[in-house]
């Protein structure tokens, strides 16, 4: 069969899209390594904060705004819990540029987020402590994505729609010609129109095969559940979180249904390749975390478990989401550094407009490859 659009990595991204070229009427081929959702790549460990009052840049906020439209959509649609409003604050020095972006995002777009002083925060949750020199900005309408199932969604509606997902095979090798693609697998050779790369980790590897050299960084990331008391840390009171500190830029998540208080470092990693065995949750792993812990959640108890995952970092930490310089159509959507989980929803839609019409409605001008690529 000769397939309108191949999606190489059906992972955060590529599902998404999968959805939007299914039900487009493109016959749509979906090819992954593993079984998305999965934990071998970016998107697993149950959730993602979903924020719109950007830290990152205001560029980023219509498209946050679009996004949680989308999962709206996915919600009603698929009958799944999503989405759960816990709230997120971003505490970090009034100076930080970071908390200087989240405001002037809130300004622009209208958005509700609240300006606590470190004694406010500290009274309004009696579970943290914020050094007197923080603030804190808590947008309530943002929260939390509950990442597998909205990966698992996308997987339904996209098959509803008539999309073929092949699922433990990996893309050994692509072929653009002028109007179509071949890619191959062990044993397995597909055809088609267009082709979508959304391959995490291994975007590097994978675009290498199209004629691409973009500056990739795969990093070993960890996040970690920590016991604690539902009172002070559970989902009902608690928000999900964001602190820019001296000591590094931590994140995570009120205890939601019991499994304890999730906490990550945004920050630092080791660089790694993607298909070499990951280091486990170790000591040093643990230790970094519970320093955060100790100073800005001291009410915490004791390690449940953590796990290793994987960011693919740009060196402006921004995304990658444009055509082929060479071939209108092949999409990519690559380098989400560590916070595209959120947008996976509209990239999705975004990369189907790219090769349905050449275009996008959203303005995905910092995204473009070019600035990565010297002539
Ligand atoms: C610890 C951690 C915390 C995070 N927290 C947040 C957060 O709170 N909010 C947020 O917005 N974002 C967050 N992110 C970032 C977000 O999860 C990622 O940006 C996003 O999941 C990346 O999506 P992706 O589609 O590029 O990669 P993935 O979801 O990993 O998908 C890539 C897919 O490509 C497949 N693939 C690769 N190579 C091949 C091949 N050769 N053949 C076939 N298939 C292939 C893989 O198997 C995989 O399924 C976090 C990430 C991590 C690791």
């Amino acid at each position: 069969m000769h397939y309108d659009v191949i999606i190489v990595g059906a992972g955060s991204m590529g599902m998404a899209a999968g959805y939007f070229f299914a039900k487009s009427g493109k016959t749509t081929l979906l090819v992954d390594s593993f079984n998305p959702p999965h934990d071998k790549g970016s998107h697993h460990g149950d959730t993602r904060i979903i924020r719109y009052a950007y830290g990152e840049g205001e560029e980023y906020v219509p498209l946050a705004l679009k996004a949680k439209e989308l999962w709206n959509d996915l919600a009603k649609e698929t009958g799944k819990e999503i989405f759960l409003q816990t709230g997120v604050l971003n505490v970090g020095v009034a100076e930080s540029e970071f908390i200087k972006s989240v405001l002037s995002s809130a300004e622009k777009f209208a958005l509700p987020v609240h300006v606590m002083e470190s004694a406010e925060v500290n009274r309004k949750w009696p579970g943290m402590s914020l050094s007197s020199d923080m603030i804190g900005c808590f947008e309530t309408t943002s929260g939390v994505l509950k990442c597998g199932e909205c990966i698992e969604g996308y997987r339904e509606l996209a098959e509803l729609h008539g999309a073929t997902i092949v699922t433990n095979s990996r893309v050994l090798d692509i072929e653009i010609h002028e109007n179509s693609v071949t890619i191959k697998t062990e044993g397995n050779k597909y055809e088609g129109d267009a082709l979508v790369v959304s391959a995490g980790a291994w975007a590097g590897n994978l675009l290498s095969m199209v004629g691409l050299k973009l500056p990739l960084e795969p990093i070993r990331k960890t996040f970690a559940w920590f016991d604690v008391d539902e009172t002070l840390y559970g989902q009902q009171d608690f928000p999900a979180f964001s602190f820019e500190t001296p000591e590094g830029f931590y994140y995570g998540f009120p205890s939601i249904d019991n499994v304890g208080l999730k906490v990550g470092r945004h920050d630092g990693g080791e660089k790694i390749n993607p298909d070499d065995p990951r280091r486990t949750f170790d000591e040093d792993d643990e230790g970094d975390l519970r320093r955060f812990l100790q100073q800005y959640m001291p009410h915490h108890g004791p390690l449940k478990y953590g796990e290793p995952c994987m960011y693919t970092l740009t060196p402006d930490e921004d995304f990658i989401i444009d055509l082929h310089p060479n071939h209108s159509h092949v999409a990519i959507a690559a380098g989400f550094s560590g916070h595209g989980f959120k947008f996976s929803s509209v990239v999705g839609k975004i990369l189907s407009e790219l090769i349905i019409e050449g275009k996008s409605e959203h303005d995905i001008s910092p995204f473009k490859m070019g600035r990565f690529i010297k002539n």
